[in-house]
């Protein structure tokens, strides 16, 4: 593999002004935790506005890239060659070497962006763009120059040491994970909250999350469901502690003591409580669903209005505006999708009414929820006292 090293672009990031030191080295954690996973030893450094990925080890090209992809704040990963900068000979014969071993197929118009950042390389960067593409030429006849809109660029920056590159391979954009702040994500084992969880981590926000599991009515492998799919996300925005909250004896209790019409919106307004409780404790700032307006009962204007009343946090909902199906393209994108559609039961359609409510009127709900004073605290609390703490990486 003539590759050791990788070229780590970044785009908004590199916009911070002071900061940007602090999304550089999020940034560089969140590369070396996804490359834990991947065989090999490798350094991560930076350097001015750049950041490199440095092979110490045998290596999996492949998997090094995919890792990469996956880190979010990485707008582009360029596998470059890096040689000494003592000399022009030299940095000739390796871009030379670069391009044969690069292109088997060399019927294509280049151009060379020479940048001297170190200036006092002997030549500026015009003398390099005239003097490579000559050699270029001379010893590939088939490869032609065209300076407006070449097939590729021939980058080759002399800084500590030189870079040279010309491939660019998409990283997932956004900010690096821990730049901003933490969420609680409600993690159920459909298709629509991991996807929602991604999209938030996206953004930089690391995540928490909460899954409501109801044994024996929910199966032990619906719960493994859903800690494959908080693995699966953590591959993305890092490991995820996630609460496993036995909610049977609450969906008994309001099963009993509320009209059944009403049974998931009183369960989504419990279900936000609990985790918004776990949320403050671990220092989340806002919650996150899978809701979209109108996909079921539970989603419409009036429903997603009565579920939020009970929150203090704001909750947010990438997916609000998204259809099914742009929701399941992300999932297939990420590798969420399969497991979301495996057939296990939730707890939420166990206890589900036939014809539920669609447009729930808040004082409604509140006057059904006051069945519940007896003994809803306590069953809380239980709840509370007893949820199990997974970490998922
Ligand atoms: P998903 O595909 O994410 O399960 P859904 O289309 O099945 O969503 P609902 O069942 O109405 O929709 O759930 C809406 C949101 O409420 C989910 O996206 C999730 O954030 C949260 N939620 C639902 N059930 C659970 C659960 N058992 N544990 C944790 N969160 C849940
Ligand atoms: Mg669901």
């Amino acid at each position: 593999m003539m590759f050791k090293a990788f070229l780590i672009k970044y785009g908004e990031i590199g916009i911070k002004g002071k900061n940007r030191y602090l999304f550089e080295d999020a940034l560089m954690n969140q590369i070396r935790f996804s490359l834990k996973n991947v065989d090999g030893t490798f350094e991560v450094t930076k350097e001015q506005g750049r950041i490199y990925v440095e092979a110490k080890s045998e290596f999996e090209y492949d998997e090094v890239l995919e890792a990469l992809k996956r880190v979010f704040g990485i707008v582009e990963i360029c596998p470059m060659v890096q040689v000494e900068s003592t000399d022009f000979e030299g940095i000739s014969a390796a871009v030379l070497d670069y391009i044969d071993k690069t292109y088997k197929d060399k019927n294509f118009t280049f151009k060379v962006d020479a940048r001297r950042a170190d200036k006092k390389f002997p030549m500026n960067s015009m003398d390099i763009n005239m003097e490579m593409g000559h050699r270029i030429l001379e010893k590939f006849p088939e490869m032609k120059v065209d300076v407006h809109t070449p097939d590729v660029y021939f980058h080759i920056e002399i800084r500590n040491m030189v870079n040279i590159y010309s491939q660019k391979i998409p990283g997932p954009g956004g900010m690096p994970v821990g730049t901003n702040g933490k969420a609680m994500l409600l993690l159920s084992g459909g298709i629509d909250s991991p996807v929602a969880g991604y999209m938030i981590a996206k953004r930089g926000v690391k995540i928490d999350a909460t899954y409501f599991h109801a044994p024996p009515y929910t199966s032990e492998r619906a719960k493994q469901k859903v800690i494959d799919l908080a693995k699966q996300v953590a591959k993305y925005s890092g490991p995820i502690n996630l609460h496993v909250v036995n909610f049977t004896d609450i969906q008994l209790y309001i099963y009993d003591k509320c009209p059944h019409d009403e049974l998931t919106i009183i369960m989504r307004r419990y279900m936000m409580k609990i985790a918004e409780h776990f949320a403050k404790e671990g220092g989340s700032l806002g919650l996150i669903t899978g809701e979209s307006i109108g996909q079921v009962a539970s989603q419409t204007m009036h429903s997603l209005a009565c579920t939020n009343e009970v929150c203090t946090m704001p909750v947010f909902r990438p997916v609000i505006g998204f259809d099914k199906q742009e929701i399941i393209d992300i999932a297939e994108k990420i590798g969420t999708f399969e497991t979301s559609i495996l057939p296990f039961e939730d707890c939420c359609t166990i206890f589900v009414a036939k014809h539920p409510v669609t447009k729930p009127n808040i004082n409604v709900i509140k006057r059904s929820e006051q069945n519940l004073e007896e003994k809803i605290d306590e069953l809380m609390k239980i709840a509370i006292e007893t949820t199990e703490v997974i970490e998922c990486y």
